[in-house]
């Protein structure tokens, strides 16, 4: 099973993806989790992108590609994974296609998780108390929630137009977001 989980920051994508990997035994590939730990290795790749992700600002598409082309063609992805946090961007969308393509693996569906702008902002504000990110500051969060609407909402619709998307309501407990996602992505999977 091969998975998307798109949303705003805030939506709970981590937190679902965490169950999912139990559940479907794949693993999950988070490029925010990815890049920050690069930024707490110290990696030239981390510096460069240190600065640009506390201010809530999108890594370069070269730097993030390339590191997420490393992971996928790890073995451990042989049976799926579940991405969260790419792509961003259409043209990111774009060259996952191609990649995915390449290796002969194709995106199974995309799931997006719906949640009101209010309710991400009071999360994300939880979430800056209980993990200190550096870009949980108030205006990082402003920031990354523009970043995501001009940027990373069109993004549903390329996976719409492929007839993947599933979107689903974010809000409930986790529980109940979970049993939806499993749910939505019930014909696709071979576990569970
Ligand atoms: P996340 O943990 O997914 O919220 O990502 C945290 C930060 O890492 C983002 O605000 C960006 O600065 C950077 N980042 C994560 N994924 C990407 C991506 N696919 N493209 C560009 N920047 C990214």
């Amino acid at each position: 099973m091969r998975l998307v989980l798109l949303g705003a920051p805030g939506s709970g994508k981590g937190t679902q993806a965490t169950r999912l990997r139990e559940h479907l035994q794949v693993p999950h590939i988070s490029t925010g989790e990815l890049l920050r730990a690069a930024v707490a290795a110290g990696t030239s790749l981390g510096l460069q992108a240190k600065a640009v992700m506390a201010a809530g600002n999108l890594v370069s598409d070269a730097i993030v590609l390339g590191m997420l082309e490393e992971r996928l063609t790890q073995p451990d992805t042989r049976n799926g994974f579940i991405l969260d946090g790419y792509p961003r961007n259409l043209a990111q969308a774009n060259a996952l296609d191609a990649l995915l393509t390449k290796i002969d693996q194709p995106m199974d569906i995309a799931v997006q998780l719906d949640v009101d702008q209010d309710l991400l902002v009071d999360r994300l504000a939880g979430r800056a108390k209980a993990e200190g990110r550096a870009d949980d500051s108030p205006e990082a969060v402003r920031n990354r929630l523009k970043v995501y609407e001009e940027q990373t909402a069109p993004v549903v619709d390329f996976y719409r137009n492929q007839g993947k998307l599933a979107h689903l309501d974010g809000v409930g407990s986790l529980d109940e977001v979970f049993n939806r996602i499993l749910e939505a992505i019930s014909p696709h999977a071979d576990v569970g």
